[in-house]
């Protein structure tokens, strides 16, 4: 018996399968999805077995065989495998790449198992042939240590006795993250302790009668904070705190950090809701889709707040009671915990989440668990697609157009085209689902490739907000200097007053913040990088985003030697600052990657604004999606228009579906919102049509803009990168390669370069690339390929790369 294995050697040589001779003892256990440890040439590697065969085409003298079982079950389901191969064909990766993509990273390393008779036998029951391997227990503590001892007979007769599944095998994957720990600072004395403390101290102790001001200040709001929250809120030193402790003023304990988010908290049961009627009519036919199990691709646009969630819950439901599973797919599941919430809420311990602030050993639990039949819906993120059910019957993707959903790093795949390949195999619907729906796919259901269900309308009729543009030229010349317009600053307090919410939005992709010398103009970069440093608050820092490298502020100009080297941009900290300056007494929840990076607190702050613990909600793109909190009545978006210079055809896409989203937050229930949108591009259609929330009138201008400059849904787009540390061989393989192209593939096919990358070097190495745009192109596959072939040899031996990026969503 031979098996054809896919080695785990990442390499253009090795992306092939090997066939290896399958020792008889494992003959009874081997199926293809198992994975092995093979000899290859001086080493052992692990390897994926795609398929079983009785002989092989080689000359079999010169076959191995194969060392040992990796698994004792197959992780990866038949049709796992299958679709291993068409994504790598579709993304041109190597297999074995995809392949460990679909495995959660704790099962890629090597594990034990136990073995434990099935508990339904009885004694009487077991099988005489395994009765001695099971002399006291039930159970064999470890695979590995009993399989070294045992004799061939004995593996194989337990191994048969695993295929009948008589005996069960657990896998022993290490799941034990060792527990984290974090400090926590409790209050231990009054209001009145804290004035008097203030009294005795010193007033050199300048620290600490701040660190005493602010417990006083917040003394309705907290009584227990953790130290470093503490120490950032209150900027002070460790020490300073310690000073507290020892006069007994505080408490310092160490907490062990819940696990998972979701740990020990109860959802109470919800149930489906009274439809309305236009969620009826979009339901419907996915209903029907459903029962007559022929698979069909949905795209439901419905404004924000139409109730989308809902329809995704009915049609899970549906699904459920027909003994199928369900995936859900949100962007980044760690920001939208409401949208999980909900999921939790509805179908209680039959949701799986793949929660991206999981770890490893966690994220195995939950997988194992889809893996076993444990549950029937997965949520996730982008990964989740994966999920290895075996009876699918629904994929969700909310915020279809969202472009986390396709994978930057090999395999480059994304989500919808694998999700829309799954429901073909299992004849499932898709929903693809968005208030912005991406142009591609917007263009598709036009065209009647996907079906078209649209939502118009709010839940019970409440209306969309009123949306004003403000021009902050103008602000300017009428002598506002701040960074909030009178508007804003109007709705603002009009809120305060009547105990409302709003929400601040500070648009800071492809926005961030820098320093520079205000007499020359100087702005420090990365040595690394053709990039500007980006200056980071926290500790004082320069630091490049691309390479990590990490500077101090220069205090003077290295240029001009001018000390008037300032802090330019605008980050979440200054507009707290800046607010606070204009209302001493608003309570802002601050929520961007500084606030959020432990685990649990984005859902933690959300609560407590959920609560009415904060005026405002400030905050950068993760605050853009998913809230639906009912006392939101007034979202300010500041600089709407920072990613719209950005050298990519989707700007004004992305620009539209992020103010519309944001925008979307408000005044969702029964108070009626308003939106101020701070721009200085008001004209811009993409920001216009946010105002009118014309989604078509966008589409159909963003098409026009698209047919002219031949970009996607109109062409096909594939970018080669080529990168190396020496300049003149990316220049003149890009070259090459671009010139081959141009030879190989169809007149109707553009191909454009060599050009240097948007930023045209990152950690010392140069970057070129070339681009193809094509509408039919049978050869391009094959043509891809031929270039990775001719440099295979040269990517081994030198510093050369190349990657192929089809349908790519970055364009720098
Ligand atoms: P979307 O995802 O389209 O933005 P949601 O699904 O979040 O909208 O729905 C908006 C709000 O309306 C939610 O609070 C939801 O609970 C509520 N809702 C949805 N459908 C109904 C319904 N049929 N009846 C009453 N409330 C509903
Ligand atoms: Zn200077
Ligand atoms: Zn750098």
């Amino acid at each position: 018996m031979i098996a054809k294995v896919i080695v785990d050697v990442a390499a253009n040589q090795t992306d092939r399968m090997f066939d290896y001779l399958v020792p008889p003892e494992f003959e009874q256990t081997i199926v293809p999805g198992i994975r092995v440890n093979v000899p290859f040439g001086p080493r052992k590697v692990q390897g994926f077995v795609i398929a079983i065969a009785e002989d092989s085409e080689h000359d079999s003298s010169k076959i191995k065989p194969l060392a040992e079982l990796v698994d004792l079950k197959p992780p990866l389901t038949e049709e796992l495998l299958a679709l291993s191969t068409w994504v790598k064909d579709n993304t041109l990766s190597f297999h074995v790449t995809v392949l460990k993509t679909m495995l959660p990273a704790a099962m890629r390393a090597k594990y034990d198992k136990r073995l434990s008779i099935h508990e339904s036998l009885d004694e009487g029951e077991v099988p005489e042939s395994i009765q001695p391997f099971f002399p006291e227990t039930n159970e064999i503590e470890s695979w590995e240590k009993w399989s070294k001892d045992a004799s061939e007979l004995d593996k194989k007769v337990m191994m048969t006795a695993i295929k009948e599944e008589v005996v069960l095998v657990t896998p022993l994957v290490k799941t034990s993250d060792s527990v984290k720990k974090q400090q926590i600072v409790n209050l231990m004395v009054s209001k009145k302790d804290l004035e008097k403390a203030i009294e005795s101290t010193p007033s050199r102790a300048i620290k600490q009668v701040k660190l005493l001001e602010f417990f006083i200040s917040h003394f309705e709001d907290e009584s227990e904070y953790t130290l470093t929250a503490l120490l950032e809120k209150a900027d002070v030193s460790r020490d300073t705190v310690q000073s507290l402790r020892k006069k007994n003023l505080v408490s310092i304990e160490e907490k062990a950090i819940a696990r998972d988010p979701y740990e020990g908290r109860t959802f109470v049961k919800s149930e489906p809701l009274l439809l309305m009627e236009e969620q009826q009519t979009a339901l419907d036919p996915i209903l029907d889709s459903i029962h007559q199990e022929n698979h069909q691709t949905f795209l439901l646009r419905g404004v924000t707040g139409s109730g989308k969630t809902e329809v995704y819950l009915q049609a899970i439901d549906q699904v459920l009671k027909k003994g199928k599973e369900a995936i859900v797919l949100v962007p980044e599941i760690s920001l939208t915990p409401q949208m999980v919430t909900r999921f939790k809420e509805r179908f209680g311990s039959r949701v799986a989440v793949l929660h991206s602030a999981l770890s490893k050993g966690e994220k195995y639990d939950e997988w194992q668990k889809i893996r076993e039949g444990k549950v029937d819906v997965a949520v996730g993120a982008r990964s989740a697609i994966f999920a290895p059910f075996e009876k699918l019957g629904i994929i969700i993707i909310d915020e279809e157009h969202e472009t986390s959903y396709k994978q930057e790093e090999s395999p480059r795949y994304h989500a919808r085209q694998v999700a829309i390949k799954r429901g073909e195999y299992y004849k499932a619907p898709i929903i693809l689902g968005s208030a912005t729906p991406s142009l591609e796919s917007y263009a598709r259901a036009k065209k009647g490739v996907y079906t078209l269900l649209t939502m118009e309308n709010r839940v019970n009729h409440v209306k969309m907000p009123e949306v004003s543009i403000i021009d902050m030229r103008e602000e300017l010349r009428s002598g506002n200097r701040s960074m909030f317009s009178e508007s804003l600053v109007k709705g603002i307090s009009d809120r305060l007053e009547k105990r409302e919410q709003t929400v601040l939005f500070l648009n800071r992709r492809g926005y961030s913040s820098f320093i520079m010398c205000r007499d020359c103009g100087y702005v420090p970069q990365c040595d690394h990088c053709d990039i500007s440093l980006t200056y980071h608050r926290t500790n004082q820092s320069l630091q490049c985003h691309y390479c990590g490298h990490s500077e101090t502020i220069p205090s003077i100009c290295p240029e001009c030697q001018s000390d008037s080297i300032r802090f330019f941009g605008t980050g979440t900290q200054k507009v707290e600052e800046e607010l606070l300056k204009v209302f001493p007494e608003i309570r802002i929840i601050r929520m961007d990657v500084d606030t959020t990076r432990r685990k649990g607190s984005h859902e933690k702050l959300l609560r407590q604004f959920g609560e009415g613990k904060g005026d405002v909600l400030l905050g950068t793109q993760m605050i853009a999606k998913g809230l639906d909190f009912p006392n939101i009545t007034l979202v300010g978006v500041l600089a709407a228009d920072s990613m719209l210079h950005l050298p990519d055809f989707r700007s004004g896409e992305r620009t539209f579906q992020l103010l519309t989203q944001v925008s979307g937050r408000a005044g969702r229930h029964l108070k009626p919102g308003e939106v101020v949108v701070q721009t200085y591009t008001p004209d811009h259609y993409s920001i216009e049509d946010v105002k009118s929330h014309n989604y078509l009138s966008f589409f159909e201008k963003e098409m026009g803009i698209r047919k002219q400059g031949g970009y996607p849904p109109y062409y096909f787009l594939v970018i080669i990168h080529v990168s190396s540390e020496q300049l003149d061989q990316v220049v003149s393989v890009t070259e090459k390669i671009t010139h081959f192209l141009q030879r190989e593939l169809s007149d109707q096919t553009f191909v454009y370069g060599p050009v240097a990358s948007t930023i045209p070097r990152i950690k010392d190495r140069y970057r070129y690339q070339c681009m193809i745009k094509y509408k039919v192109e049978p050869k391009l596959t094959n043509t891809l390929q031929e270039v990775i072939k001719t440099y295979q040899s040269e990517t081994t031996r030198s510093s050369l790369a190349i990657h192929m990026d089809m349908n790519p969503y970055m364009m720098l």
